[in-house]
């Protein structure tokens, strides 16, 4: 199955989220945060990753609301 392919290989995923503010695992570039893309582009520009999922995570903030942000999990 290509999907089973797709995935062979992969020993190493990131998971960046737009909830999150983190470092990138490979240098001091920032990840997360409003621009989702710009830290995908980042892990695969710079470091090779490819895409293995990218969704929506519902959470709740501070005052039990509930709070959606996107997710992005990387690959290589
Ligand atoms: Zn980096």
């Amino acid at each position: 199955m290509t999907t089973q392919n797709y995935y062979e290989g992969v020993k190493h995923i990131v998971h960046i989220s737009t909830g999150i503010e983190t470092k990138c695992e490979h240098c001091t570039e920032r990840i997360g945060g409003d621009d989702l893309a710009k830290s995908i582009n980042h892990y695969i520009q710079q470091h090779g990753y490819k895409i293995l999922h990218v969704g929506t995570e519902t959470s709740r903030d501070m005052d039990g609301n509930p709070w959606q942000s996107t997710v992005a999990v990387l690959g290589k």
